[in-house]
């Protein structure tokens, strides 16, 4: 679908993957305007096909666009865009379990021009799919996490609520430091205190304090510098429906290190549309490394983990509306 000053949205359509020819001047490969999102299409029980909460990415996409100074889609444009791709590439649809088809919706601006002066004119909005597997086909394993002090992933006014290429061009870096230092993943810090933990690199961050249904659970605030993810969204409900008591809390990485020493913590997990649930098994910085718990994934994580699989992949009962059918 197109979109052109003065014209709106048009020309949608629906045709094979294929390269698209861009003139060099096109002003995202200069200023990088470019937003996306990323959901996922499961196949169900009766052997249907549904995608997980997209109006909650079309919504999330529109608050992207206003950032970036592009025109906002209607959420009824963006989930007709999803169906009618689901529903040309429904044979593309995993038949197994936690397998599923990745959508992946993005905008760009297309006009040439070279000026800095105006957000382009002309936009192209488009989906791509693509199979995914089971994100741990051999078993659940923990992630080991790197708290990056050199660099921040958003400084409060900056872009880190929105969903843009940029903020993952400027992560690489850290991703690459975070590895250098035998961790997967990067934990990014606030740009002001360098303190308050705010989220992973592709996924947001929860906290566990106790044992079995009475464990409180906890996630970082949503302060504007990280993103409002679908799952952690879906996950404040879930915790609720299980009886979890829930709070979005700031947290130090002081009190994260503690509450693992003395046990205040007994869980991590990270939560992300790609791995749905990963236990977090390790902490290190430039100045600590801890062991969170005994570095293996806790009964909360798991449980929570089986029933979001579970209400997505059509075993458990969708409570909230959440799952949209396509076939
Ligand atoms: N934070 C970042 C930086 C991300 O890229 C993602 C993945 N979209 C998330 C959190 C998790 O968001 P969601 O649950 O919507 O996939």
């Amino acid at each position: 679908i197109r979109w052109t000053e003065g014209r709106g949205w048009h020309d949608a359509r629906l045709q094979p993957y294929a390269p698209i020819p861009m003139d060099p001047a096109t002003m995202a490969l200069h200023y990088g305007q470019e937003i996306f999102e990323g959901l996922k299409a499961y196949r169900q029980p009766d052997g249907s096909v549904a995608v997980f909460r997209p109006e909650a990415n079309a919504r999330r996409f529109q608050l992207s666009a206003r950032r970036l100074a592009m025109p906002e889609l209607p959420v009824d444009a963006f989930v007709e865009a999803i169906d009618l791709l689901v529903r040309q590439d429904v044979a593309w649809v995993p038949t197994r379990g936690e397998q599923s088809l990745y959508l992946r919706p993005f905008m760009f601006a297309t006009e040439v021009g070279l000026g800095i002066n105006r957000p382009a004119n002309e936009y192209l909005f488009m989906v791509i799919a693509s199979p995914a597997g089971a994100y741990f086909p051999r078993g659940i394993k923990p992630v080991s996490v790197w708290l990056s002090r050199e660099y921040v992933r958003a400084a409060p006014g900056g872009t880190g609520e929105a969903k843009c290429a940029g903020n993952y061009a400027a992560a690489f870096l850290a991703q690459a430091e975070a590895t250098r230092n035998g961790c997967d993943q990067v934990v990014w810090l606030d740009a002001t205190e360098r303190r308050w933990v705010e989220e992973m690199g592709g996924m947001n961050l929860y906290f566990v304090h106790g044992e079995g249904d009475a464990a409180r659970i906890t996630t970082p605030e949503l302060t504007g510098t990280l993103l409002p993810g679908i799952t952690r969204d879906s996950l404040l409900t879930i915790a609720r429906d299980l009886g979890h008591p829930v709070d979005e809390v700031r947290i130090s990485t002081d009190e994260w290190r503690r509450g693992n020493e003395d046990g205040a913590i007994s869980e991590v997990f990270a939560c992300g549309t790609a791995a749905v649930i990963t236990p977090v098994g390790s902490v290190k910085s430039s100045d600590a490394a801890w062991l969170v718990a005994d570095g293996q994934p806790g009964s909360v994580t798991m449980r929570l983990r089986e029933e979001l699989l579970g209400i997505q992949t059509g075993r458990v009962e969708d409570r909230h509306g959440w799952m949209h059918h396509i076939v």
